[in-house]
């Protein structure tokens, strides 16, 4: 195996990702709590919601209080999902250390989810970087190719297409991007020829992966990721998503398993898993009856285990 970066960012994504795909309203103590003790074991970049109106997402409504309270924990870099300027604006207004503007390769998923043409969206990019420059505000802004290896509707999604937004993208005034598999049709090799790819064009400002654990390759995905070089990959607490209208879909990769994984091959994440596996059980008392996933919770950690050595 080739050598294995010596540190990564694993980002919660579960308070936006997550809840969003639930049904279960969260009350804002319990999604600050989940904040502070993610935070005490170690995370240090959580997405804590998104910008859009409440009446489609009413589990999100109350993003901006979250955020606030976020934002009193030190070194803790803040993000927040903005489909669009006004959600920019909140985000900017509120001083969210990182926003994200999703696009979606796939033109139908992209028409269907952000009524929008994907490259109406890099045309929103450009309108974003235009008010965070006149802000004066340090937000910065990440585009997030979605559905980059396939798509629920349209199927096929061209690597060449998701290259080609991916550059348009970074020329819009993206700070960085990032490529997500929406759906979980990713496998290892296609995640290797696609990032390699979209690393000639982004360099280091291609800087992290986001799997569905749709069909049970999330895992496998991020080791092929992290062969390339990429450190920062997104995940939700107890695997918490997947879509209301699909039973059984999974979400994200499980915060706890993915620690787990990247701990065990000697990659520091800075993160107490004991701390997390804690706030995973406090987790499934919150959202009581939802399904959560992960597999490590079930057995726990082998007698063997030792975290990674820390990154200086
Ligand atoms: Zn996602």
């Amino acid at each position: 195996m080739q050598t294995l970066p010596l540190c990564a960012t694993v980002r919660e994504v579960g308070l936006r990702d997550g809840l969003q795909s639930i049904g279960t309203i969260v009350p804002t103590e319990h999604k600050c709590a989940w904040v502070r003790a993610a935070h005490a074991a170690g995370l240090r970049e959580i997405e804590v919601g998104s910008f859009v109106p409440a009446r489609r997402l009413p589990q999100l409504a109350d993003t901006a209080e979250v955020l606030r309270e976020a934002k009193t924990l030190p070194g803790l870099s803040v993000s927040v999902l903005i489909p669009n300027l006004q959600g920019a604006e909140r985000a900017l207004e509120l001083e969210a250390d990182l926003m994200i503007l999703p696009l979606s390769a796939s033109a139908a998923h992209s028409l269907a989810n952000l009524r929008k043409t994907p490259d109406e969206v890099v045309a929103e990019m450009a309108r974003i970087r235009a008010a965070r420059d006149a802000s004066g505000r340090r937000t910065l802004i990440e585009g997030g190719v979605g559905t980059a290896f396939g798509c629920t509707i349209q199927g096929e999604v061209r690597p060449a297409e998701v290259l080609r937004l991916l550059q348009a993208l970074l020329d819009a005034g993206a700070d960085r991007v990032s490529l997500a598999d929406t759906v979980g049709y990713a496998d290892p090799a296609s995640v290797s020829r696609l990032f390699e790819q979209a690393l000639k064009i982004a360099g280091d400002r291609l800087c992290g992966a986001h799997f569905h654990d749709t069909r049970g390759l999330a895992l496998a995905n991020v080791v092929a990721a992290l062969q390339l070089g990429i450190t920062r990959f997104d995940a939700s607490l107890g695997g918490i998503g997947g879509c209301p209208h699909a039973p059984g879909a999974s979400g994200n990769a499980a915060t706890e398993d993915l620690v787990f994984l990247l701990e065990s091959m000697g990659v520091d994440t800075g993160i107490d898993i004991h701390a997390l596996l804690a706030l995973r059980a406090q987790l499934v008392r919150w959202i009581e009856g939802e399904p959560t996933h992960g597999t490590l919770w079930r057995a726990g950690l082998p007698k063997t285990f030792r975290p990674a050595r820390a990154c200086t």
